[in-house]
This record gives C-alpha cells, structure tokens and sequence, in this order.
C-alpha cells in the first residue's frame, strides 16, 4: 500500500507485486507498485504539509515523535516477527532492530528541541549577527532491505524532528516492513502529508522524480556505492542537498598484542551477524602472523557451530541471504579466491539440506591464505564469508587497510593505547571499533568517508542534515 495525505491507498497503474521470505521462498504479501505520478502526487502533500508541521513549536514535533516511539516498543514482538518473515534475520537480532529503530524517535524526539542559533561577534559596533537554523523542506528518501525498519526511522525521526516532511521509497523486498513503520506513525498522530510512503517494485522513476522535482530540496538515500553514485549526479544536476549512505569494505585487525580467542570471538559475531548483510561487516580480516593459529582455530570452531535457518525457530543463528543472486555472489567470491590459493577452512557452499533449499542459504565460511589479487579483497561480499589475511607490521596493516575507495567501518584488537590511538586516527574511516564490534546508537553519528558516503545519521550531526543555516546582519 502507499501512504499519501493520511491514506492507505493502492497505486495509480492498479499494479501491485509479491514479497518473498527468504528462508522459504514463499510468498507473504502483495504490495501496490507505485508510480512516478505517485511519487509526485506525495511530493505535493508533502509541499503542501510543510507550511504547517514546519511551523509547530519543536515541543509539538517532539510530543509525536515521542509516541512514535512508544507505539513501537508496544509493538515490538509484531514488528521483529514480521521482520524475520519478510528479511529473514533471526528473531532476536530482529527484536534489537526494532530497539535500535524506536531509540532514533526517541533520540530525535529530545533533539527537536536542541536546534539551537547563534549570536556571534560582529565586525562593527552597529552591527549584530544571528544564526539561525530551519527545515531544508521536503525530502525524498531511499532505504535499503538489510535492516528494513531502523533504516526508515533513521531518516523520518530526524527529518520531522528539524521540521521536514518526507516521501520514503523503501526497498521492494521488504516493503511490508516499512507499511508497519508508517502505521506507527500513522497511530502516534503525524498529520496528514508530514510523512508518506511510496512503495514499488519499479524504482527508477520514482528515483527520477525525487532526483528532479523541484519541490524535493534534499535526497537522503541509504544502500549501494552504484547506486548512490549515479542519483547524486542526478541531484547534483538539480542543486539538491544530499545525504549518501553506501557501501562498505571493512577491515579488521587483530594485533599480536590482543587475545586472539576474544578477537576471534567478536569477528565471528560481527561477521556474521545479519549473515554478513551489513554495510560494516568486516571484509578484510588482518591478524598478525604470530597469532593467526590460534585466531583461526577460534574463529573455525565458532563458525562452524553457527546454525542456519529459519529466524522464526529460536535455536537459528544465522538467517538466509535476501535472494539468489545474492547467493550466487558469494559463491563466485570463494570460488575465486579457493582459485587463487585460499584455504576454505569451513563453509563454502549453498546450504540444501533439510528444506533450506527452499530458502537463499549459504554456509558460514572462513578463508584463510587471502591475498590481494582475489575478488573478496577488494570488492563488498554482502555474506557470510570471513577472510583471512596475515600481517607483520603495524605500518604495513594500516596501509593495507587504507587501500580501499570504502571507509565506511575499520575494527582493531589490540591492549596497546598507544597503538589503538594511532588507529583510531590513521584509519580512513568514518567509525572505528577498538576492541568494540557495535560501535552504533541513535545517540552516535552514523557514516562514511571517501565512496562509503557524505553526511552522517544519528548523534546530534544527524538532524543537522535537515537543517538549512540562515544569518542574519542587523544593523542598528
Ligand atoms: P541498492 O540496490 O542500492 O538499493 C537501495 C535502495 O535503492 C532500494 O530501495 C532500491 O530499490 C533503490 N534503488 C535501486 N535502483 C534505484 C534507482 N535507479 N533509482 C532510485 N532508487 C533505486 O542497495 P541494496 O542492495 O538494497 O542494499 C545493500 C547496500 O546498501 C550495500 O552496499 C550496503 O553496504 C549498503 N548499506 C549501507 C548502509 C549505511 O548506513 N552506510 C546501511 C545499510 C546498507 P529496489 O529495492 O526496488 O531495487
């Protein structure tokens, strides 16, 4: 279903389409495939809300958020079962998304109130100077499938916390995720038109519409370099402010200094978590030569206990990949790289027994002997794949690590602070976890340098993404 002005409604070509669960393949809903005339007819509600949510007192917009939030910790066990169904993580990883979705309303709901102006110094004595903040206007806003709640909230709750209003275009395969986003906040009271949602399995017009209708000010999109790439050129073209979230490569390095059994224990979860589905999944997995044995043979035994399959039974681990060609992916990366010389030391191929060949399932894979000719080296495996790649040097790692056009997430294991600080300062990337594999909250800002991304989400920068900076020179 669309939401535009207030109402669930179908789409204007009457067409629809299926979405599928990953770990049966069966289908779970039908979807209306909304249109680029949809799109600008919610860009018009959108418009024509604006003067009114725009203009509350941040009070008023943090009350509704505030139950934005409410609302979704009540349906908490609804939203994670539905999660597990249309995107497959198991049900517990699936209940901390809901969480972590609900905490940026909530987040958002106080920062509303802390937008803060300026009064600064001004060059002559008959002169004052004002900074003041206000809402960009309506944004058109793209979200990925791999984490189909918390990446909706991460955009609507600062966007309507500055004062926004917003068309969402989630991902088409968990468009049932985002309706259930959109009937909280339809229930916690957001005037009609503030926040409409178009979902469709036919993306690119939609894309062009926001990228340019001139009544879209800003394009925040979350989801691949490529396709981030092309729609900023697109609102480049049209002066449209942007907010990219994309890809990412990300290293992580165990220094001989670090308990190789507890370093092994937070790559194997944070590998493996979302079954690699996630932007700052490790890629590239840098343990020092003198400890590697041990390392591995961790990291071996753990992954090799991972149980795959359907999130909904509490005894699953790990969840399926989102389609075929996903698994696909995956399959040709460690084809490639056992080709080149790696060695598969668990893992490495399509999961079909007991039924999950009805599903997309890969078995948890670790390679170790990776070098930097193979393809899993250099490009996004978006799976459950673990490479291992020794190292000698502290220089030489940073470097090695620094390699990427991705900077989006780096990890580092080591009980040296002065080491760990040269990390955390020399990598090129926009979040780093020292001795950490969840360096995220609603209350830390979220992004990437270099082709992982501009702008950030979260923290207290994240709803400055949603805010225009006006002065004002008074003479007196
Ligand atoms: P994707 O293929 O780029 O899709 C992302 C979104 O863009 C989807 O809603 C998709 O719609 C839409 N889209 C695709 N082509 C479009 C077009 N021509 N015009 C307008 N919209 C278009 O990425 P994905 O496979 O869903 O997500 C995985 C990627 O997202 C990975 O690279 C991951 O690292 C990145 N990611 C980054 C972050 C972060 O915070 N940095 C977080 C999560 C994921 P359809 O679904 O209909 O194709």
């Amino acid at each position: 279903m669309l939401y535009i002005d207030g109402e669930w409604q179908g789409s204007s070509s009457g067409r629809s389409f299926e979405t599928i669960n990953p770990a049966t393949g069966e289908a779970i809903g039908d979807v209306a495939g909304g249109t680029q005339h949809d799109a600008a007819v919610a860009i018009e509600s959108a418009v024509t809300a604006f003067k009114g949510w725009s203009r509350l007192t941040s009070f008023q917009r943090s009350e509704c958020l505030h139950r934005a939030y409410t609302l979704m910790i009540e349906r908490k066990e609804a939203l994670a079962v539905l999660m597990t169904e249309e995107q497959g993580k198991p049900l517990r990883a699936a209940r901390n998304e809901v969480q972590y979705a609900a905490d940026f309303f909530l987040w958002y709901a106080e920062e509303a109130k802390r937008v803060y102006g300026d009064i600064l110094p001004a060059p002559r004595a008959d002169q004052r100077f004002l900074v003041l903040h206000q809402p960009v206007g309506v944004v058109g806003a793209i979200t990925p499938w791999n984490y189909p709640v918390s990446m909706v909230t991460r955009k609507v709750a600062p966007a309507l916390a500055a004062g926004c209003t917003i068309v969402v275009k989630p991902a088409e395969q968990t468009p049932l995720c985002a309706i259930e986003v959109f009937n909280v906040l339809h229930d916690a009271g957001i005037p009609a038109g503030v926040a409409n949602l178009i979902t469709t399995d036919n993306p690119a017009p939609v894309g062009e519409e926001f990228v340019t209708n001139s009544k879209v000010s800003k394009i925040t999109f979350t989801g691949s370099t490529e396709v981030g790439t092309m729609l900023a050129a697109k609102a480049a073209s049209n002066m449209k402010r942007l907010s990219l979230e994309l890809g990412g490569h990300a290293p992580f390095i165990v220094f001989p200094d670090a308990d190789p059994e507890y370093a092994a224990k937070g790559a194997s979860l944070v590998k493996f978590l979302n079954t690699g589905q996630a932007c700052i999944s490790p890629n590239r997995i840098y343990v020092h030569k003198s400890i590697s044995g041990a390392f591995l043979t961790v990291l071996e035994q753990r992954v090799s206990r991972l149980r795959a399959g359907n999130g909904l039974d509490e005894q699953t681990t790990i969840g399926p990949l989102v389609d075929a060609a996903a698994v696909a992916k995956v399959d040709r990366q460690v084809t490639d790289a056992v080709a080149k010389g790696a060695r598969l030391r668990t893992g490495g191929r399509r999961l079909v027994e007991d039924g999950l060949d009805r599903g997309f399932f890969y078995a948890p894979t670790v390679l170790s002997g990776v070098t930097s000719d193979m393809d899993v080296y250099h490009n996004e495996t978006f799976g459950p794949v673990a490479p291992v790649i020794e190292f000698d040097d502290e220089d030489d790692v940073l470097a090695m690590a620094n390699q990427s056009h991705y900077g989006l997430a780096a990890y580092v294991y080591t009980q040296n602070l002065g080491r760990a600080m040269r990390m955390f300062e020399g990598l090129d990337y926009g979040i780093i976890g020292i001795n950490d594999i969840n360096p995220t909250a609603a209350a830390a800002p979220f992004g990437g340098m270099k082709h992982s991304g501009i702008g950030r989400e979260g923290g207290r920068e994240g709803i400055h993404e949603y805010l225009e900076t006006k002065l004002g020179g008074f003479s007196i």
